[in-house]
Parts: C-alpha cells; sequence; structure tokens
C-alpha cells in the first residue's frame, strides 16, 4: 500500500514517513499542497495523509479541490488540538477521518488500517480467503490454520491483491505500493515475491494475466 503524507514540519514529517515505513506501507512524504498535487498526478496512492496549516495553498483548500475533481482517495486530516472549527470543516469538505497532534504512531496505524479496509468494501478487520486468513494489524498469515512465513515484501503484494480481488493489478502498481521515491529497489521483483507466495500458499491462489499484471480472483458465491 502506498501512502502520500503532505506535512510542512520537517520532524513530524519525516518521523510518520519512517513509522509508517516500518509498518509495512511504501510511504512519500512532501510538505506543501502543490508537491501533493504533482505526486497525485504522477502515482497511484491509497490513502493521503493531510496536515491542514500548510505554507501556501492551505490543507482546506487542496481537500476541497480534490474532491471537486471527484478524487476519492480516503484522506485523513492532521491538526492542532484545539481547532476543533479545522476539524469540523476538514470533515465536511471530505476528510474521512482526523487525528490531533502530537499523536501516536500506533494510532495513525489503526486509522489508516480502518480507513483501507472500508475503501476495500471490509469492515471486517481480518481478510479472508477461502482457507486463507490475513490479519494486517498482527502482520500474519495463516492456511488452513497454519501460520505462514512470509517477508514484509510478500505479504504486501498478497494484501494489495486480497484488498482488490477481481481486479487486475499490474506489475508496476503492486511495485508501486512496495516502494516510495527514496526506497532503494531490491533486485528482488514483483515476479519474484509472487513466486514464493504461490510456493507457500498454492499455484492457483494468484493468477497471472499476461501482458497486464496479477490477480486473485474474488471467492465462489457460497
Ligand atoms: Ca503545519
Amino acid at each position: 500500500m502506498r501512502l502520500l503524507v503532505v506535512e510542512d514540519d520537517t520532524l513530524l514529517g519525516d518521523g510518520v514517513r519512517a513509522g509508517l515505513s516500518q509498518q509495512g506501507y511504501a510511504v512519500d512524504w512532501v510538505e506543501h499542497a502543490e508537491a501533493a498535487q504533482l505526486a497525485l498526478e504522477t502515482g497511484e496512492y491509497d490513502l493521503l495523509i493531510l496536515d491542514l496549516g500548510l505554507p501556501g495553498m492551505s490543507g482546506l483548500e487542496f481537500l476541497t479541490r480534490l474532491r471537486e475533481t471527484g478524487e476519492d482517495l480516503p484522506v485523513l486530516i492532521l491538526t492542532a488540538r484545539d481547532a476543533v472549527s479545522d476539524r469540523i470543516t476538514g470533515l465536511d469538505s471530505g476528510a474521512d477521518d482526523y487525528l490531533t497532534k502530537p499523536f501516536e504512531l500506533e494510532e495513525l496505524g489503526a486509522r489508516i488500517r480502518a480507513l483501507l479496509r472500508r475503501r476495500s468494501g471490509r469492515a471486517s478487520p481480518i481478510i479472508r480467503h477461502g482457507d486463507l486468513v490475513m490479519d494486517p494489524a498482527a502482520h500474519e498469515v495463516t492456511l488452513r490454520g497454519e501460520p505462514v512465513d512470509i517477508s514484509p515484501r510478500e505479504f504486501a503484494i498478497l494484501q494489495m491483491l486480497l484488498e482488490n480481488r477481481g481486479k487486475v493489478m499490474s506489475r508496476n502498481r503492486l511495485e508501486g505500493g512496495l516502494y516510495s521515491w527514496n526506497a532503494e529497489v531490491e533486485s528482488n521483483t514483483v515476479e519474484v515475491h509472487i513466486h514464493h507466495l504461490r510456493r507457500k500458499l498454492g499455484v492457483e491462489l494468484i493468477r497471472t494475466i499476461r501482458g497486464v499484471g496479477y490477480i486473485i480472483d474474488k471467492p465462489r458465491e457460497e
């Protein structure tokens, strides 16, 4: 999953980027709305974390413009503790959730998980697919009740495919969910991670759509 953070406080921005990267997200961090605009035009993101007090275009103005263009990306706003009216205006302008500063990274992580599961139409914190169960909060996968040992990158790819069941995910899209701008791209390609996932979870789970990408089919109606 790839997140965009817009925060002009360098200490906080860098801390959020580092903390969320540790939680397994690919995180890009920019310091003002204009840079965020450019990032959204050039990359695909799963969620936006937006500070409201930004130099230049304010976070609220940016959010309003974003929703006017029909962008439905989940947005979590960051506001000052005493700025109740900002939070109200923010939510009414199209934000999905908010956090007041200062906050704990654990809480930010939990709110992100909640927003992402709502985005994929899921209310349960657990993703089930046949005998396969994924717990994004605990970063655990089990198959027929047995824990499966999978790497963080394999976990990220599997989660993107499961959250988008029935949709073909291109190799670029999957790779974008693994690496932020400044991350060193490993020699291990998406293909290699898919190969490992198939070895661990069975060859039928992930289908290759030649020349397009990969898909996990929606489970059959019971
Ligand atoms: Ca600020």
